[in-house]
């Protein structure tokens, strides 16, 4: 159980503010990893979260309280805890649409091509940052009890660089904190971070933290080579630590889960959209060129055009969640996938079917979770990914006897530890349909036996486990100490 002062940082806040068609200012609650992981540990400790609150937010204006009949992950997150960062709209578009997401995202998911270096973009990067370190030192003021310091959670590739800021802050006032950092992206390779004009100031800024997480034992091997090769840092590769300025910095693998319990509730108590005669392959992500959204819809295609036994008798359902509209690569991909769905549907549609179902929009969890549940295969094939939480989630909502079958890409970081999956390289359309062949025509007792396995796996690494993770690897859990380094 975690009783101590927690201060979560991220680049928004766990809702957006919005106002309503009378005009209310109210939340709206956000969908995402993150949210759904931190926010209740957050509330259940009376902790802080600073953040963006979203370009509706009139600063000035008192914060909303969430309506009574929130049912989200933030209810109980009282106003008086939540801090907004101000941000311009013009230092906001870079910082976020160009340093964020034109920038970093490309980069650390290995897409070089894709990545924009520009020092405008950098610029606004490194002062979003120190207005989000000047943010976290105002929720400090009161809370800094030297024998019981606070911890500052610092959350993902948007902050990279705040806890550099928020440690010299903090020295100033003699405030005693312990700052930790996750990374729910992956870390790639020096080859790809040297590219990176400033890649130095951003791991100087990941090391002013006494902790660093990632997913993956292999991002983390990246970053402690990155250390060594760009900063020249003396590490200790074997026990994952990095000395800087002094101090000695962990680096842990601690790959995220999800909240089993809750999916698996949802599960139960979901109506059913999918008729149970129906064979259903699924897809949900965000509509985002590291999904491999088009090569899943065209190994679907293979699959129809080499076996068409499957001919009126299956349909993939694919959710496309709409995402960085203002980013021109998410256009272009949202051009791409309307033609291919058509061209697809168009192609093989009879009077009474057509091959893909699509929705470009959000579903609710409800909703979700009976995809999950009622679906014949859920087909996850990202190029590349930090985790992946629909893989999770399908599994926590596998109820039916006999279940489903999980596919998923080993570029994603669920791929890495979801042993009992059917593996398949998106990269390889041949492999990938085949691979959907053998989902579809697997036996029961083989889909049993493998979806217990990963079941289990997701139970018990749910993301309490990962929470306690992080807590205990930092020292902050009740009767745990920090490892001695
Ligand atoms: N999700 C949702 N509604 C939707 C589609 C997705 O709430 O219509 C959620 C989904 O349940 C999951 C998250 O969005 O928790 C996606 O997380 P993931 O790690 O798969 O990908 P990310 O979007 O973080 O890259």
């Amino acid at each position: 159980v975690y009783k101590k002062k927690l201060i979560v940082v991220s680049n928004r806040l766990p809702f957006v503010i919005q106002k309503d068609d009378l005009g209310n200012v109210i939340r709206k609650h956000s969908a995402g990893g993150l949210v759904t992981a931190v926010a209740p540990v957050v509330v259940e400790n009376d902790g802080k979260w600073v953040g963006w609150p979203g370009p509706d937010y009139d600063f000035g204006e008192p914060l909303p309280e969430s309506s009574v009949d929130d049912t989200s992950p933030t209810a109980g997150l009282k106003s008086s805890n939540v801090i907004p960062v101000a941000l311009e709209p013009h230092l906001y578009q870079s910082y976020y649409n160009g340093c964020c997401n034109e920038t970093f995202w490309p980069l650390f998911h290995s897409m070089p091509d894709k990545a924009v270096f520009s020092a405008d973009y950098w610029k606004a990067y490194v002062e979003a940052n120190e207005l989000f370190a000047r943010n976290t030192i105002k929720a400090l003021e009161n809370a800094c009890d030297p024998d019981d310091p606070p911890l500052v959670w610092i959350h993902d590739y948007h902050l990279m660089l705040a806890a550099h800021a928020i440690r010299q802050y903090a020295a100033n006032r003699q405030y005693k904190i312990k700052l930790g950092f996750f990374l729910h992206i992956p870390f790639p390779a020096w080859d790809l971070i040297r590219l990176f004009p400033w890649a130095d100031e951003i791991l100087q800024g990941m090391l002013a933290c006494d902790l660093v997480g990632m997913h993956l034992q292999d991002y983390c091997i990246n970053f402690i080579d990155c250390c060594s090769r760009g900063l020249g840092t003396r590490v200790d590769a074997k026990d994952m630590i990095v000395e800087h300025g002094g101090r000695y910095v962990r680096i842990a693998p601690l790959p995220i889960g999800i909240p089993y319990d809750r999916f698996r509730t949802l599960a139960v108590s979901a109506k059913r959209t999918i008729p149970e005669e129906k064979k259903v392959v699924l897809g949900v992500d965000r509509l985002d060129y590291t999904k491999g959204l088009p090569q899943r819809l065209k190994a679907f295609e293979l699959l129809l055009a080499k076996h068409p036994e499957y001919i009126e008798k299956l349909e993939m359902l694919q959710i496309a969640v709409p995402s960085r509209t203002d980013v021109k690569e998410y256009q272009d991909l949202k051009e791409q996938m309307d033609q291919l769905v058509g061209c697809i549907n168009g192609r093989f549609s009879t009077p009474t079917w057509s091959p893909i179902r699509y929705i470009y929009g959000t579903v609710s969890q409800q909703e979700l979770a009976a995809f999950y549940r009622d679906a014949a295969v859920c087909f996850v094939t990202p190029l590349r990914d930090g985790m992946n939480l629909v893989a999770k989630e399908f599994v926590a909502c596998q109820i039916n006897d006999p279940p489903g079958v999980l596919i998923v890409s080993p570029f994603a970081g669920a791929g890495q530890n979801m042993l009992e999956a059917l593996l398949c390289n998106p990269y390889e359309l041949n492999e990938t349909m085949e691979t959907l062949h053998r989902a579809l025509t697997m036996p029961e007792d083989e889909r049993t036996l493998r979806m217990n396995y990963l079941r289990k796996r997701e139970q018990s690494q749910d993301v309490d486990f990962w929470m306690k993770s992080f807590l205990r690897a930092i020292g902050r859990l009740d009767g745990e100490e920090a490892p001695v380094v």
